[in-house]
């Protein structure tokens, strides 16, 4: 743990008691603070009291004397307006941040100073935890003791305090960023910038703003490496490039780029100081299938090569990682048919990145669908056998594919993947491929994407062995 002592003898709120506001109390009661919280959730609040938080509504706290609110990243502070917690710190003239400013400001990037370490900082829409955990694994293969958290994980404040070796490796979610003002990473990794969360940050611009911010904070002395496949990462790239800071390296799949680092016809290439050169097949990672984890073998690529000279350690580093559960993830066979568990892609373009993946797809879609919907998935609507829909946004999700591809109305999960499981066994296409990417956030049916995708692996067990059984 890391005790935050920026608010040592001060009065400070935490709203939110989930894992990362929880993390808080015992991190800035290790520093000294007085701690107030509030969570409309009783074990959050259980949680909080045990670690020594005053556990009150907001309402009721020492307002005169708070220093600072310390926001869970899943409460509003901007968009679609803010929560009445950030309003009243903001009338007070308390500081909200989050806990990842709280860990920033016990670990500055100056390597030099003891206590301190450098950090790499992941962002962007899609791959953050893939490239998040590969970084740290390639980090951790080669010598150093990598300490992986924020959005992924554990969060920042529980994370061991450095010792000569530690690389901290954060995966920062928009809304992390927005409450992370002073996080100076000393390598800053934006994987893309494509429509999600709109909601809470109110436009695309606003989005792709919070995300510049945090590479914009990234140390003058260090590294910013932008995947530039996508228009709004791309101009963001023009901007770094060109501004005298860190230095910028672009990265692409399927590009060959007269400076920077891309993967075309699965071959990795380092152009970053010279002519390219080939750093390794792609193809030997077993646990990144697919395009869009080139463009995240070859971020954690450039984001590593600072820390480690000897890049074909980098390249086996990468060769070998194990994989993320429930991105892309396989989870048995049955006969001739292949289970996909991407319960992670909670939009359309992680979806598209999974779907391009196989020519032959039974495609379980859907729970709580997000704005502009599957549209924007229908030049893949060919590999679509058919489409299995569950939750809420099974008729928006309908409607788009009338007439386009034939589809079910399963409801739920386990009906879907019965029905799948069934159609795939009898489909003529080989290998047939039951793919849960559902291009959805998992409320309403599931607690997280990880309810989603550990009942899709247990149905898929449960299916396997009453297979088992009738043979
Ligand atoms: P994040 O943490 O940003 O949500 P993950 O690594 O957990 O990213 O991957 C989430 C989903 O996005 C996966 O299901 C995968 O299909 C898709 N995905 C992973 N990497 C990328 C990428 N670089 N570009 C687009 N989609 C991706």
């Amino acid at each position: 743990m890391i005790a935050a002592r920026s608010f040592a003898n001060a009065d400070v709120g935490v709203f939110g008691l989930a894992r990362s506001g929880v993390s808080s109390v015992r991190a800035l009661k290790a520093g000294g603070a007085r701690i107030f919280g509030w969570d409309d959730n009783q074990a959050g609040r259980d949680a909080a009291a045990r670690e020594g938080a005053s556990v009150k509504p907001f309402a009721e706290w020492p307002w005169a004397n708070i220093k600072a609110l310390i926001l869970s990243p899943g409460v509003p502070l901007t968009h679609p307006r803010p929560h009445d917690v950030v309003l009243m710190a903001q009338k007070f003239g308390a500081e909200v941040v989050g806990d990842m400013e709280l860990f920033a400001r016990e670990i500055r990037s100056d390597r030099a100073k003891p206590g301190k370490a450098p950090v790499v900082a992941i962002t962007g829409t899609n791959g953050k935890s893939t490239t998040t955990a590969l970084i740290g694994h390639v980090l951790s293969s080669c010598g150093y003791a990598a300490e992986i958290g924020g959005n992924i994980g554990k969060p920042v404040l529980d994370l061991a305090s450095p010792n000569g070796k530690t690389v901290y490796v954060l995966e920062v979610s928009s809304y992390q960023a927005d409450l992370s003002p002073g996080l100076t990473p000393d390598v800053a990794v934006l994987t893309n910038i494509t429509p999600d969360h709109i909601d809470r940050h109110g436009s695309l611009e606003n989005y792709a703003a919070v995300k510049a911010r945090l590479l914009a904070q990234t140390a003058k002395t260090g590294q910013i490496c932008i995947g530039v496949d996508d228009i709004h990462a791309s101009s963001l790239y023009t901007r770094f490039s060109s501004n005298g800071g860190p230095e910028a390296i672009p990265v692409s799949v399927g590009k060959v780029l007269g400076r920077g680092v891309f993967a075309v016809d699965g071959t990795l290439y380092d152009a970053v100081a010279g002519r390219a050169a080939p750093v390794m097949n792609l193809g030997a990672a077993a646990h990144l299938p697919g395009a869009h984890n080139w463009q995240n073998a070859a971020l954690a690529y450039a984001a590593t090569k600072p820390f480690v000279k000897d890049t074909r350690a980098i390249a086996s580093a990468i060769a070998d990682f194990p994989g993320l559960p429930h991105r892309m993830e396989d989870v048995g066979r049955i006969g001739k048919v292949r289970f996909i568990n991407d319960s992670k892609a909670t939009n359309a373009d992680a979806a598209e990145r999974a779907l391009v993946c196989f020519p032959d797809v039974f495609w379980i879609a859907g729970v709580k669908a997000k704005e502009g919907g599957i549209e924007s998935l229908a030049p893949l609507f060919s590999r679509i056998r058919k489409a299995y829909l569950i939750g809420e946004a099974a008729k928006e999700f309908a409607r788009t594919l009338e007439d386009r591809v034939p589809y079910a109305m399963s409801g739920t999960l386990e009906h879907a993947v019965a029905e799948a499981a069934a159609d795939a066994r009898n489909a003529s296409v080989a290998p047939p491929v039951v793919l849960l990417s559902p291009a959805c956030a998992s409320f309403d049916q599931f607690r997280d994407f990880e309810h989603r995708g550990e009942t899709f692996r247990a149905l898929v067990a449960q299916l396997s062995s009453l297979e088992r059984a009738a043979s």
